[in-house]
């Protein structure tokens, strides 16, 4: 029989599951054990009979006495099954197929069907014990059929009966074929009950390994009714798994009193065949409130129908509050610092610009460091708010109609002393014919001006960096900033457009920067409908390439969310 599986994560409820499996173990051994006892009653009935018509014949009265009554106990015993433990009727038959087969061996010599017996009895061993008393037996098996064969030739052992005139009598083959049927049957009844044993514990070990996974998993027939739940979808759900369930408890939408729409819910949505994932379930059990991420997905049938809604979940609760406590602590460091910064940055430009009076030569030097310092800074400060803003979907956008040529006129201008800063040179071309689609100016200067001071950042000085504005079809415009600097190496190619991602290339933290740009550069050129994607090889420079549809697929051109 197949091993009972093992596991030490959880003793109680393994321990209940595996006594499960021990019984289910335990009754295929019983039933096996009762039809043997059965079929024999088979050959008790048919073959005792001729045994006696034969003994009248033939003259071998001792040999089928020595029959009857073995068919009498025999016939005791199968009728008396069920009162009996599997150990007993188990270790009866066993010495049944041997008080069989031995005497068989004797009388007829190595040619009789009891050689038979002896090995099938190791088979029925091994679906009533296990292997290693399979193979005691067959151990036994061959010493006692060796000894047996040594009797017989060494002629230390003669045969009791003449074969020839056993084989002349139609009622030895009558019961030479019914003895055998029945032993095919043992053979096949072992090998299906072995194979019925494994598929009860195959099953048993999957079950047991979904069964202590912590993440909930729940399966919907196909009329939605709940077909399996593990044990973390019944502690997290209990009762909420019923439909009509009652009381206080429920599951709502995410932040709020709203029911969850039973048609919404991952494993229901799962049985219309989609796959999906949500973080929008909220459970009130028991006067708490907890968050979940759930999975839906198809489960099919051996005939590949749709049979299963299988809905997989875990609690979030924990994970969404610590995320929110991030989150109110960055923006409010950020925005305490901005306020501060902001009038730093004021203060330095009032001095820089003469407007309290000329400062000393040698002050210049440090205000000027200051007050860039200050610049670079209060952008960080502004990014990681942006940031922010684009995880919870917060960002506002005015779309309006724009013209990108001028605007990129207008960030050249803006990025100039940056430009000179890094000695490098912008260089516009317009090969659109119309150049107005709908965006939000703001949102738009920002993608460039991180785009344009990239480049500039990244290129060796004396280089120049081309500003390409095309159409790539009427409803589309195309912008690829191109620099000659030193690439993105392979490496850092899936990283890129991570938040907070700078390559590791000797000098590029040197350069500045926060990781930030690219990041918000995708979700503002995306949340105009549009792609970003660059080309690039290391030490060859870079092209960032940007899509921008010229309407917005949502048609409206009012601020919203
Ligand atoms: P930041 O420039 O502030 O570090 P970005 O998100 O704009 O942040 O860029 C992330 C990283 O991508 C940069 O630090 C740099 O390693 C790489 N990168 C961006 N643009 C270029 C470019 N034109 N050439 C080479 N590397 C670039």
């Amino acid at each position: 029989m197949p091993a009972t599986p093992r596991n030490e994560s959880n003793p109680a409820t393994n321990s209940v599951a595996n006594s499960d499996l021990q019984q289910q173990l335990l009754q295929i051994q019983h039933r096996f054990a009762d039809s043997i006892w059965r079929s024999f009653i088979i050959i008790i009935l048919i073959g005792v009979p001729l045994s006696v018509s034969r003994s009248l014949m033939s003259g071998w009265l001792p040999i089928y006495t020595l029959h009857l009554a073995y068919g009498l106990l025999i016939i005791l015993i199968a009728l008396n099954t069920k009162r009996l433990s599997l150990q007993m009727k188990s270790s009866l038959l066993l010495f049944t197929f041997w008080l069989i087969g031995v005497p068989g061996i004797f009388t007829f010599g190595m040619a009789s069907p009891g050689v038979w017996w002896l090995v099938v009895s190791c088979l029925v061993a091994h679906v009533l014990y296990s292997i290693k008393v399979a193979i005691g037996l067959a151990l036994l098996t061959l010493v006692t059929l060796s000894l047996i064969a040594f009797g017989f030739v060494s002629g230390l052992l003669q045969l009791q009966v003449d074969a020839n005139l056993y084989l002349q009598q139609a009622s030895s083959w009558a019961t030479y074929i019914i003895v055998n049927s029945v032993m095919f049957y043992v053979v096949i009844r072992a090998l299906l009950s072995y194979n019925e044993a494994s598929k009860v514990t195959t099953k048993h070990q999957f079950r047991q390994w979904i069964d202590d996974l912590p993440l909930g998993v729940l399966v919907r027939d196909k009329n939605g009714q709940p077909y399996y739940q593990n044990h973390a979808a019944t502690s997290m759900l209990g009762p909420l798994l019923h439909p009509d369930a009652s009381g206080n408890d429920k599951v709502v939408i995410s932040g709020t009193e709203l029911p969850y729409p039973p048609q919404d819910m991952p494993g229901m949505r799962a049985l219309r065949g989609e796959t999906c994932i949500v973080d929008d379930i909220e459970i009130i059990k028991d006067g708490q409130r907890r968050q979940l991420q759930a999975w839906g997905r198809p489960g099919y049938n051996a005939e590949g129908e749709l049979a299963y809604g299988i809905a997989s979940f875990q609690d979030i609760t924990e994970r969404k509050r610590l995320a929110l406590l991030k989150d109110q602590f960055v923006s409010t460091v950020s925005h305490e610092l901005r306020t501060p910064l902001t009038s730093i940055r004021g203060a330095l430009g009032l001095i820089l610009g003469n407007t309290v009076g000329e400062p000393p030569a040698k002050m210049m030097n440090m205000l000027q460091i200051a007050n860039q310092n200050s610049q670079r800074l209060l952008r960080i400060v502004n990014d990681i708010l942006d940031l922010q803003k684009i995880e919870a979907n917060q960002l506002e956008y005015h779309f309006q109609p724009v013209d990108l040529a001028q605007l990129l006129h207008d960030a050249v201008q803006e990025l100039a002393s940056y430009a000179d800063a890094h000695q490098v040179n912008f260089h516009v071309t317009v090969t659109a014919p119309d150049t107005t689609l709908s965006a939000d100016p703001d949102r738009m200067m920002q993608v460039l001006a991180n785009l344009m001071s990239n480049a500039a950042k990244f290129s060796p000085a004396n280089s120049s960096v081309s500003l390409h504005l095309e159409q790539t079809n009427p409803d589309q415009l195309r912008l690829t900033v191109t620099d000659q600097g030193l690439g993105i190496p392979d490496s850092f190619k899936t990283r890129i457009f991570q938040p907070f991602s700078q390559s590791d290339a000797a000098d590029n933290r040197a350069r500045g920067g926060t990781g930030l740009g690219l990041t918000i550069s995708k979700a503002i050129v995306e949340k105009h409908g549009g792609q970003i994607r660059y080309v690039s090889a290391a030490g060859e420079g870079s092209s960032f390439i940007i899509d921008l549809p010229r309407h917005q697929q949502n048609g409206h051109e009012t601020p919203h969310l």
